[in-house]
């Protein structure tokens, strides 16, 4: 078959939503002319493989593109999310990624869509329904949208062995069990693993039949504090305050997790044992209290084997029932890919450049590749912020984000951009804080007076952490 010619200003692999948020705000700023290409038969990346009862874990709000709202604007009035602004399931996910793509980017007749199509490298892709090839000539850049990796449960590879005869399913197919087992085991301790356990509470499963296989505690955050609405100002800019304070104060690295844990920043599942990992999941306070019912936590690291009756684990085993049902939740949503400048010659390669914030990244590097000059310049504003993963990562990660916001905030036109952004969710709620509110302009004093202490502390407390894993390496 003859290879097909194609030409575009940007070349775009992969239509998850870190894709689709930089193509839409490029549309928006840019006259570009753009091909995006995509294994998947249809836009929205991973969430086309999400679980039934996956839902975004931060607010709508500023989750999606920068030209279209997902959020309804509502409260979740029913669940464990209650009193909260609405997390639009995954479902709601990808019909709105539809949208936008069938909607807005096609009818703008400046994109070309090639779903089912795998980017082999050199500008060029294959469709995986023909075998037809394309090139293209690249007239600006190529776009790197698959560099996160995120790992799904129903298509990732677990990385432990198992006996042919035990029940063992991905998340996806809870839903579908038609007998109760004797006993569920969750394994892992992540995102997934909590909404497993959350989903088997809810539908009635005694906490005891529950066994949660968790080879690593997390901390994670409190959703109150990330909802982007001015009537959770005080738990949301409060939180930051608080952050601040503990940033600037901490004597040593614990010291500092005491402070974020006191001050309602972090919380942990249980308040005896020190998380070792920390993936940006937030949780609400009724969904803690409900995961705090399951009492047999299996803490003996990761899992290396499951047998009818027996799981084999790094530190040991634990006897399980013969009929037990093996939920996977094993997947790590977030790749372990070391960081790159995102601007590099010809390549744009999307990452974080705000803390656990991809649609926001890719939303802001597609302004920055419209708005500024050079490469330099494109990449002193887009120095990566990593997605964390060690609990320590807090540290780090919130170093880089506080670099990245201080020099955002040395632009004046990039600071109206923010303002206006609807990803950014806390710039405008900042903004808005009128001169009179005294109680809400006590607490950005608060926040802000503590920022240059808490840079100057938080060097120190990143010094020792080096320090220590020196040490450790040489043990
Ligand atoms: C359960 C769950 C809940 C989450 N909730 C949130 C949340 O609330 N807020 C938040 O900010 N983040 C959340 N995340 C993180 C989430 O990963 C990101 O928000 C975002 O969806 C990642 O998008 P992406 O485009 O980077 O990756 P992906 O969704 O993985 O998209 C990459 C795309 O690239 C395509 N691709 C890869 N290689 C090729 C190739 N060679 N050729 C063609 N196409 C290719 C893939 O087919 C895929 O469609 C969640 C993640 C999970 C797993």
């Amino acid at each position: 078959m003859e290879v097909q010619i194609l030409e575009a200003d940007y070349l775009v692999i992969g239509s998850g939503a870190m894709g689709m948020a930089f193509v839409d705000t490029l549309l928006t700023e840019t006259d570009a002319t753009i091909i995006m290409v995509d294994m998947h038969g249809k836009p929205g990346g991973h969430w086309n493989n999400a679980y039934p009862f996956v839902t975004l874990h931060q607010p709508s709000n500023f989750y999606g593109v920068g030209s279209k709202e997902l959020s309804k604007g509502r409260k979740d009035e029913i669940g464990l999310n209650i009193g909260l602004n609405e997390l639009a399931s995954g479902a709601e996910v990808s019909a709105y990624f539809d949208e936008v793509m069938n909607h807005h980017f096609l009818t703008s007749g400046r994109v070309q869509y090639f779903p089912m199509c795998k980017y082999t490298g050199n500008n060029q892709f294959t469709s995986l329904t023909s075998e037809q090839t394309f090139s293209v000539k690249v007239n600006k850049r190529l776009v790197d949208a698959t560099y996160l990796n995120t790992s799904v449960p129903s298509t990732h590879k677990p990385n432990f062995t198992m006996a042919d005869d035990i029940d063992f399913i991905a998340l996806n197919d809870l839903p579908r069990v038609a007998k109760a087992p004797e006993q569920y085991v969750v394994v892992g301790g992540g995102k997934t693993g909590i909404d497993a356990c959350l989903w088997l509470l809810e539908k009635q499963v005694n906490p005891d039949n529950i066994s949660w296989v968790m080879p690593r505690d997390a901390w994670l955050m409190d959703r109150r504090n990330t909802q982007p609405t001015q009537e959770f100002f005080f738990d949301t800019i409060g939180a930051q305050a608080n952050q601040m304070e503990a940033l600037a104060q901490a004597s040593s690295v614990s010291d500092l997790f005491n402070k974020l844990e006191s001050t309602g920043v972090l919380v942990r599942l249980d308040t005896q044992i020190e998380p070792e990992m920390y993936h940006g999941a937030t949780i609400s306070q009724q969904e803690l209290t409900q995961l705090r019912r399951i009492k047999h936590v299996i803490r003996q690291g990761r899992v290396t084997h499951l047998a009818k009756g027996e799981i084999t684990l790094e530190q040991g085993s634990q006897e399980v029932a013969e009929n037990a049902l093996f939920i996977d939740c094993s997947a790590s949503a977030i790749g372990d890919r070391k960081s790159l400048p995102v601007f590099n010659d010809d390549k744009i390669t999307l990452q974080t450049i705000r803390i656990i914030q991809p649609v926001f990244s890719a939303a802001l590097i597609a302004h920055i590749e419209a708005a500024y000059e050079n490469d330099h310049q494109k990449n002193a504003l887009s120095q990566v912020v990593p997605l964390p993963n060690k609990s320590t990562d807090w540290l780090t990660v919130n170093a880089a984000f506080m670099k990245n916001q201080y020099i955002w905030s040395q632009d004046k036109s990039l600071q109206k951009w923010l303002y206006f952004n609807r990803l950014d969710g806390f710039s405008k709620m900042v903004a808005d804080v009128s001169p009179n509110d005294e109680d809400k302009q006590a607490l950005l004093k608060r926040l802000r007076g503590n920022v240059p202490k808490a840079m100057e502390n938080m060097m120190r407390l990143i010094a020792s952490l080096e320090t220590k894993e020196k040490e450790l390496s040489h043990v």
